[in-house]
């Protein structure tokens, strides 16, 4: 496992619960860490129980439906507490899930431009297909009604292609073609902070 890769993850759960302690993400950290996910299936796992984390039965089945997560520890004893909230098994699932997701392979290309006044266009019928996404730095804002910016595109896809985007910079309108290369999603990530 890669160090950069499991921050990420941690960073995305943390954003995903705000007001969660530390020792939650923690305990969902040492599950994830100890290996203790295994899917099961679409929209199901089985999280292997860890006693010195409390847990009183040797798994427990995370399950996703209707855009909520559900567990088996649930149903136990302390079900009736537990129901209202989102249990570290179900963290460990997210942080699971979260890694798969940045560990997966994209294709993507990569602009990086300094102007006033930018955009990028691509044509539209890839819009379903493609992404674009950016981030974007005020460099120079001396000139404040017309700060200059840094700006990083990319462009992004789940399959290999290339695709003819135009790129405008302060009145320079530029036709690209861009070839998406492989590379995998957390890297897009990091070119984007
Ligand atoms: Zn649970």
């Amino acid at each position: 496992m890669s160090k950069e890769l499991i921050d990420l993850a941690i960073e995305r759960l943390r954003e995903d619960f705000p007001n969660k302690s530390r020792s939650w993400v923690r305990r969902a950290l040492i599950r994830f860490m100890k290996n203790t996910v295994k899917e099961y299936g679409e929209g199901a796992w089985v999280v292997r129980g860890l006693p010195e984390l409390g847990d009183k039965y040797p798994t427990y089945v995370v399950r996703f439906k209707d855009g909520r997560y559900y567990c088996s520890c649930f149903e136990s004893s302390w079900g009736l507490r537990r129901r209202s909230e989102v249990c570290t098994h179900i963290a460990a699932v997210i942080l699971y899930r979260n890694y798969k997701k940045l560990d997966s392979e994209v294709y993507a290309s990569v602009i990086n431009i300094e102007c006033v006044d930018y955009y990028l266009e691509i044509p539209s019928e890839l819009k379903g297909k493609a992404k674009v996404v950016k981030s974007v730095r005020v460099v120079d804002s001396s000139d404040r009604l017309n700060p200059r910016h840094r700006v990083t595109y990319v462009v992004y896809s789940s399959e290999p292609m290339e695709i003819k985007a135009k790129l405008a910079c302060d009145g320079d309108v530029r036709e690209l073609s861009l070839r998406l290369a492989r590379t995998r999603r957390y890297i897009v990530e990091l070119l984007l902070r």
